[in-house]
């Protein structure tokens, strides 16, 4: 069966006649926009025409706003006429026509690394600080809100596939822990990248979310005082990557209710260090703007992509595989996460056209707004399954067998995250060995984050993201400008789509559900608030 899989996926592929499709003619496709929209349909329609007629978009909840954009200049006009690389910020206001402005620097944080960004509560203080120190002194003006970008030289390779040691180094179980590792509400994490990932791989996603939905609503206050002092615009850049490369999200908010900031731009690091320096020495800086972004939607839903391909004798049980269909609007979002659903997509086709017969029922899910904070995959499984709060649980919840999730790019599938259950590592390393020789072997005991399978594991369902190589991921593609086709390998797509098909195929024929762990407990009752971040 395995050989009859490979032979659909690597004989007879179409991952990148998919890829064409998700991201250079309907990409970028920021959640709820005209991309998203049109990519949505198109995948409803493909999979329709591929004979899997249960192809439908779900919508849910409020998403908010809908926006797009369809050009930006940035000129400095002086002291030197040039052209500066910026992309705008989503969710912020477009200019009226071509604007010039002098250019202030009034960073939240001039230090990029102040460790205090990640703490909300020094986060409310510096903002209220700022209000103090930049009262009157910014109307009309270009504000450079980001301090200086620090440069050094890469002493890391920007693109990398996992070696045997890599994938070794990641067998040993992380440290138990010693003490709580969180408070309710969740307050502050760690600034250093490294060690705030350990802590997300270990605190339950509502409170995760929890946390970014704060800080944003604290943006909002910054927001609103830039507006009341009437800014111009806002410019400012980004601290990933090496350099040249923009990688650009959101300044505002999705939210029908949040304050809409005046334009806001993300320059290139180079660029935006220079006009620094320059306003630093006290030479006079002003740059011409404009941005042509609009808000087609004011109350726009939300919208998942769903399609079935009906079991057999176990058809209420399911088995589903997923990936985000949303994207950042800066490139066309073909690592992030065209590819995913190229292979999620590939996988459904494949088991379409062999026609194998299925015990429990196949189910897809394009995820809408997982960039947004996994919404569609939380409004899934909240509206099907059961609430991650409450842990009040539907019925449905009973005949789910498991959610498989790709999301972390181009790069090959080397392995399972087994997010903490023992069960299933036994299981995985069953159905890798016919991908061995592709690559694919690597059981890794470890909690993945930061993507839609957590809105499964949060309610107790087994729940899986793919692991991949990381390619150029982090140091280019990665929500940024250049997330485009041209950093896809389509031979690991070919590779990652077999794996998903047969990985999804003995799921679904297996005498049992996928094995599970006891339930998680409903979030205990959150700690009051400190006065500073009641809203
Ligand atoms: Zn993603």
């Amino acid at each position: 069966m395995v050989s009859r899989i490979k032979d659909q996926a690597f004989n007879h592929s179409r991952v990148m006649e998919y890829m064409h499709h998700l991201a250079d003619e309907n990409g970028p496709r920021l959640a709820a926009s005209p991309g998203y929209q049109r990519a949505a349909q198109w995948a409803v329609d493909t999979l329709s025409k591929d004979g899997i007629e249960s192809a439908r978009i779900e919508k849910f909840g409020d998403f908010g706003r809908s926006w797009t954009w369809s050009g930006i200049s940035v000129q400095m006009i002086e002291p030197q006429a040039t052209t500066l690389n910026a992309v705008p910020l989503a969710w912020s206001s477009g200019t009226d026509g071509l604007i010039t402005a002098p250019v202030v620097f009034a960073p939240l944080w001039e230090n990029p690394r102040d460790t205090a960004q990640t703490d909300l509560v020094k986060l409310a203080e510096r903002i209220d600080a700022y209000k103090n120190q930049y009262a009157g002194k910014l109307k009309d003006k270009i504000v450079l809100l980001s301090g200086k970008r620090p440069f050094k030289l890469p002493s890391e390779p920007e693109t990398q596939r996992w070696s045997a040691d890599d994938l070794n180094g990641m067998m040993s179980a992380r440290d138990p822990r010693t003490e709580d590792l969180y408070e309710w509400p969740l307050l502050k994490v760690p600034f250093k990248t490294a060690d705030r990932w350990l802590m997300y791989e270990m605190i339950p996603a509502e409170i995760q979310s929890d946390y970014s939905d704060r800080t944003a609503r604290l943006m909002n206050r910054l927001i609103e005082f830039l507006n009341k002092e009437q800014v111009a615009a806002v410019a400012m850049t980004n601290t990933e990557g090496n350099g040249a490369v923009i990688f650009a999200e959101s300044f505002g908010s999705n939210l029908a209710s949040g304050p809409i900031p005046a334009a806001a731009v993300q320059l290139m690091p180079e660029h935006y260090n220079r006009l620094v320096r320059l306003v630093q020495r006290k030479v006079p800086v002003s740059l011409s703007i404009k941005v042509d972004a609009t808000f087609p939607e004011l109350n726009a839903k939300g919208k998942n992509v769903i399609a079935d391909l009906p079991g057999g004798s176990k058809r209420r049980e399911v088995v589903m595989m997923g990936a985000h269909l949303d994207s950042w609007h800066g490139g066309t979002g073909a690592t992030d996460n065209a590819a995913g659903v190229a292979v999620v997509m590939e996988a459904m086709r494949i088991l379409k056209t062999l026609d194998l017969e299925l015990d429990r029922t196949v189910r897809l899910g394009l995820w809408d707004a997982e960039e947004v904070g996994h919404l569609g995959s939380r409004a899934y499984v909240k509206e099907h399954l059961g609430d991650p709060r409450t842990m009040k649980l539907k019925s449905a919840h009973e005949t789910f067998s498991v959610y498989f999730n790709i999301d972390t790019g181009s790069g090959k599938t080397r392995g399972i995250l087994t997010q903490g259950n023992d069960m299933v590592k036994p299981i995985f390393i069953e159905l890798m060995k016919p991908f061995e020789e592709h690559g694919i072997s690597a059981a890794v005991p470890r909690n993945d984050w930061g993507t839609d399978h957590q809105a499964f594991d949060a309610v107790g369902l087994p729940s899986f993201n793919l692991l991949q190589d990381q390619l150029d991921y982090w140091s280019h593609t990665h929500h940024s400008n250049v997330d485009t086709v041209d950093h896809i390998v389509p031979q690991d797509l070919m590779v990652s789509a077999a794996f998903m098909a047969s990985l999804v195929y003995h799921a679904a024929i297996r005498d049992e559900l996928m094995p599970r762990e006891p339930l998680p407990p409903p979030l205990p009752k959150p700690q009051p608030l400190p006065e500073i971040l009641q809203d």
